[in-house]
């Protein structure tokens, strides 16, 4: 069976490295323009924290351990609405039974004047970070408070003298937070002094005196260095236009990541597939959605029957000192329970289905460790669905336990079978990063952790 895999990030990797486990045969092939990185790392790259090594996921010894044929810095153009074939930009085609679209998704900015222009760009990609790094940025203006711009907001204020925020919606992060648990954050960034334009939209980019002016929608204008665009993202399906594949925008998928034509399946930011909690399909791009996506789709490729149950909203950050995070139907009001210190940075909503949590939003500060550990059993308890019981009215009278709750519910017991999936580790378990070079210094959160003492 020829497999042919387009794409080399998370999604892709998970699925050709469950693929290699599964099936020892299967002649597979790998496609994409860029290098196999993560993303995710991106933030790290930019600050400083890491060397671009560290961004890397796969070099010519970990695909050979793998036997893939791979074709990195080739774009797949077009698939055969006819044939099983997919045409390259440079003309060749690589024929497959069984095809992996990966392909991601790519930053979009908006339709305004002067967006395409010199000073402008987006964090998405090794490239987008590398031509932020070489331009002025002593004074740089976000495009865009949603997650991503959170995701980049440390490394650039670690990089800039100044860091101003534009948001059309009137508060940040407006699909991760609610906005008293935004107005916790907003007051965090403010008392920094990051600043933040809310309720205006920008309306033009030119220049004024070699830096850049923006127009904003309330009539005002800032004028930066930098302009960085974090306005949303698009998924990348152009190659499939006309081939008899359902997009919606992105591809729609279902519980095996199968899309509407045999023999083609789709993983990660670019698939459209089932919601863990319900509902129509959508879009979830965030990395445990690639993985767990690129893991299902792998054995699936390997011609075993392994169902998805579907992905959980769920976006977690760390920026300025404070951790956020917000999990399943978060914006639900009815049955929630709200607990609030704004003076300690504390704020918590747990969304309850009789007594099942279906929801929640954390924010803490960043060197309490019980947050994050609590953003993993938050997720347990909604992923597994568990009857709380008594537990229900144990979290209303203690909000900052949620670990009792957690073990007498017995979610951990349930999550082990989906956790279990391909167990069967491949080339001794994983790429190891041989060429990086030494870390240059552990950051004061290392410290805190190993001494117990803020760092
Ligand atoms: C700065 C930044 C920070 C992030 N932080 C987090 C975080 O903290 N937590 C989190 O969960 N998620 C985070 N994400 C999101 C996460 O990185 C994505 O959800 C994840 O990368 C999706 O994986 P993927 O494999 O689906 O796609 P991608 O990682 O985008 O990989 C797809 C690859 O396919 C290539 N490709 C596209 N079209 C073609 C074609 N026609 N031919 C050949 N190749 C093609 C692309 O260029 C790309 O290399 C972050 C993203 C960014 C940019």
């Amino acid at each position: 069976m020829r497999h042919v895999i387009v794409g080399a990030g998370p999604a892709a990797q998970n699925a050709l490295e469950t693929l290699r486990a599964l099936d020892a045969e299967a002649e597979i092939a790998l496609v994409c323009d860029e290098p196999a990185y993560a993303r995710m790392v991106l933030p790290y790259y930019l600050s400083g924290d890491v060397e671009e090594a560290a961004l890397h996921t796969g070099d010519d010894a970990w695909w050979e351990t793998l036997r893939v044929e791979t074709h990195f810095g080739r774009r797949v153009a077009a698939l055969d609405p006819a044939a099983d074939r997919l045409r390259l930009d440079d003309g060749s085609e690589l024929a497959f039974d069984r095809l992996l679209v990966a392909t991601g998704s790519r930053a979009a900015r908006p339709d305004v004047p002067g967006a395409e222009g010199e000073g402008v760009v987006d964090l998405w990609t090794l490239a987008d970070a590398n031509a932020f790094l070489a331009g002025p940025h002593r004074d740089v203006v976000i495009v865009g408070a949603g997650f991503i711009a959170f995701t980049i907001l440390d490394a650039v204020a670690r990089r800039a003298e100044r860091v101003r925020f534009l948001e059309l919606e009137p508060q940040i992060l407006p699909r991760m937070l609610d906005p008293a648990a935004a107005a916790l954050l907003s007051a965090r960034l403010e008392s920094l002094g990051i600043e933040l334009h809310t309720g205006a939209s920008l309306e033009e980019i030119g220049e004024a005196g070699g830096r850049r002016r923006l127009s904003l929608s309330d009539g005002s204008t800032l004028e930066c260095d930098a302009v960085v665009m974090a306005t949303g993202i698009r998924p990348n399906t152009g190659f499939l236009e006309g081939a008899g594949v359902e997009l919606d925008p992105a591809v729609l998928v279902d519980d095996h990541l199968r899309t509407s034509r045999a023999g083609v399946f789709a993983a990660g930011d670019v698939a459209q597939g089932p919601d863990l909690l319900g509902g129509p399909r959508r879009v979830q791009a965030i990395q445990p959605v690639a993985v767990d996506h690129g893991r299902v789709a792998g054995a699936n490729l390997a011609g075993e029957d392994v169902a998805y149950a579907g992905s959980l909203t769920m976006n977690v950050l760390a920026a300025q000192g404070l951790e956020a995070a917000s999990l399943g139907r978060w914006e639900q009001d009815e049955d929630a329970m709200v607990v609030e210190n704004a003076a300690n940075h504390i704020y918590r909503k747990y969304v309850f289905e009789d007594d099942r949590l279906v929801g929640g939003i954390l924010v803490g500060p960043t060197v309490a460790v019980t947050g994050m550990n609590d953003v993993g059993m938050l997720k347990g308890l909604i992923q597994t669905g568990v009857r709380l019981g008594p537990w229900k009215r144990y979290l209303a009278e203690n909000p900052l336990d949620l670990r009792r709750a957690y073990v007498a519910s017995g979610a951990a017991k349930e999550l082990l079978g989906s956790t279990l999936l391909a167990g069967r580790a491949v080339g001794g378990g994983g790429f190891r990063f041989p060429r990086l070079p030494a870390r240059r210094a552990r950051s004061s959160h290392h410290a805190t952790l190993l001494s117990g003492a803020p760092g």
